[in-house]
């Protein structure tokens, strides 16, 4: 790396699933970009999850990128819900193709970014000493990429294997014979757990809060149905793109005008639908009524019961503490069956929590569980966690961290005041967090891309967000929220997690737009539109030559 170049238009920090498609906008736009990845090779979220039974929960063929033909042409998603391994060659494959890797650094972890408003340039430092310049940076960090291992007590003594599955080794680790501790039960745990269950000797769940689920009902998809597939794209896209979720799935109304045999009726139907369809397509009334979603959530209640053979587990199982649908919904394939095995213990930990790991497994208040292996599926600091892990300086020194320590602003989660030139693809209350992740970044980087030739094209080379749009923003983004009864729920959606300093009990952030990606990309495009109302844009300082 030693005589590479230091300096470039544009920065774009990250070659997950947001970066690989940002760097190919700006590219083909003609700038002069390249992307840093922290990690050895592409992929983001999909390079680092390697834990058995990750997969998609947006159908695979609205999760691939929709700009080339050529591109849908070619790819056979051989899963309606694609595993991890095949999403990786997807992501590769993409890559290669449109030979990208030649603008991409691989390991490069970004430590350090400060603007300098007398070059009107970001320095980006990284932990290998090296520094990077450019006029803009575009952070692509990933909204869920900062894991969150607890702090328990003794959680360096166990002489085990032990990792977050993020960081699940790349080289096979080795399940069959050994006793395997799992800590978490969201949608990684519920995926993990329900893959390694047949594999291990014994396998003891900690479950603190249960989380609501339902089949993901994956299958194959054969020659004949992707070649169909293929034929509707162009359909299946503007679908997405008109929905709130980004998904195919498109809801109901008119939850009390049927009888609650017919609403039944239409639940049979739907828990045997593929994906979202539970959720997505289900009345619309679920996410608004208190009624609507408690009779939901008995359904859903019922149905964990009859798949669960005993019954005090099954209890264990159905949350009391929200409504179904009201936290991000895990899917999942045989996950409550796994409870119905031998060598599978359900501790329930808000009972009898953890004291400590030991050198030889878990100990909680009820006892001790000896283990060769610890997977802590204990989550994310999700939506600015992969932001505040870098020190960025904006304007007069303001870091990123502390002005969003309390309150979290942004203009549209593209650009946040203080911060001139820097761009965030999937950024906090965009609707990358709350809609089908392809479908909200193509949208950010599209818009970015436009952005940044608008500045181009009228010589303008510093961009700053003002900060009473961001207000207003704000406003928005809580009014679509607490219009929604995610508002009682705790989750990361409210931006709860007590693994956090100041982010327990009590904690709301707005760190996602819930007014639907349909409603938000007009938003943003009405903004560059009008010519960006709310962004201060200040001609270069240089002639132009
Ligand atoms: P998560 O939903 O935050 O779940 C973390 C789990 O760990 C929760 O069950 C939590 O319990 C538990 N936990 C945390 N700290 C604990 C502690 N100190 N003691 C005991 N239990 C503890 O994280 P995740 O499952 O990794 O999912 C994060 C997000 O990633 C998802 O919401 C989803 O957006 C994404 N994801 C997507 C896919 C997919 O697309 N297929 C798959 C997996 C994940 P509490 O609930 O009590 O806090």
């Amino acid at each position: 790396m030693g005589d590479e170049r230091r300096e470039f238009d544009v920065i774009v920090i990250g070659a997950g699933v947001s970066g690989i498609y940002q760097i190919n906008r700006l590219v083909d736009a003609g700038f002069d970009a390249v992307v840093l990845e922290a990690d050895d090779d592409v992929g983001g979220t999909w390079y680092r999850n390697r834990y058995p039974g990750c997969r998609f929960d947006s159908e695979s063929y609205t999760y691939g990128y929709s700009f080339s033909k050529e591109l849908l042409d070619e790819w056979h998603w051989k899963e309606r819900f694609s595993p991890q391994p095949e999403n990786l060659r997807y992501l590769e494959y993409v890559v290669d193709k449109f030979d990208l890797r030649r603008h991409m650094r691989f390991g490069c972890r970004v430590e350090r970014m400060q603007w300098h408003d007398d070059e009107r340039r970001w320095h980006v430092s990284l932990t290998n000493g090296d520094e990077y310049v450019a006029r803009f940076v575009v952070a692509s960090v990933g909204p869920i990429s900062r894991p969150i291992i607890p702090d328990f007590e003794g959680k360096d003594d166990f002489e085990g294997a032990a990792f977050h599955t993020y960081d699940w080794p790349k080289e096979p680790v080795e399940l069959a014979g050994k006793r395997v501790g799992v800590i978490g039960t969201g949608a990684t745990g519920i995926q993990v757990i329900a893959a390694i269950a047949p594999e291990v000797a014994e396998l003891t769940v900690f479950q603190r809060r249960p989380n609501w689920s339902s089949p993901l009902n994956n299958s194959e998809i054969s020659d004949e149905e992707m070649a169909d597939i293929r034929s509707r794209y162009d359909k299946i896209f503007a679908a997405c793109a008109a929905s709130n979720g980004g998904f195919v799935h498109t809801p109901i109304w008119g939850f009390w005008d049927k009888t609650p045999e017919e609403r039944r009726a239409i639940w049979d139907d739907l828990y045997t639908q593929p994906g979202f369809a539970i959720l997505a397509a289900n009345f619309g009334e679920i996410f608004l009524d208190e009624d609507a979603n408690r009779e939901v959530s008995e359904y859903i209640a019922d149905r964990i019961r009859q798949r669960v053979d005993d019954p005090a587990v099954a209890e264990k199982l159905i949350p009391t503490d929200h409504g179904f649908g009201l936290q991000r919904l895990p899917l999942e394939t045989n996950y409550f069956e796994t409870y119905n095995r031998d060598n599978v213990q359900l501790v329930d930990v808000s009972e009898h929590p953890i004291e400590r790991i030991t050198a030889t497994g878990i100990q909680t208040t009820a006892g001790h569980h000896e283990l060769d292996i610890i997977v802590y599926a204990t989550g994310f600091d999700v939506m600015t966690g992969s932001f505040d892990r870098i020190d960025i300086r904006g304007v007069d020194g303001l870091a990123l961290k502390d002005k969003w320590a309390d309150v979290t602003t942004t203009y549209y989660g593209l650009l946040s005041a203080g911060f001139p030139n820097l761009l965030m693809v999937a950024g906090p209350q965009s609707v990358s967090g709350s809609t089908n992740f392809p479908r909200a970044i193509e949208k950010g980087a599209d818009w970015i891309t436009g952005l940044l030739e608008h500045a181009r094209e009228t010589g303008i080379d510093r961009i700053e967000a003002r900060s009473e749009p961001e207000q207003e923003w704000l406003d928005e983004v809580v009014t679509a929220h607490e219009r929604l009864l995610f508002r009682r729920s705790k989750g990361w959606f409210t931006g709860y997690n007590p693994n956090l300093p100041g982010r327990g009990e009590g904690t709301v952030r707005y760190h996602a737009y819930f007014g639907g990606a349909h409603r938000y990309a007009k938003k943003i495009d009405d903004l560059a539109e009008a010519g960006y109302p709310g962004l201060d844009l200040s001609p270069s300082r240089v002639p132009q030559l």
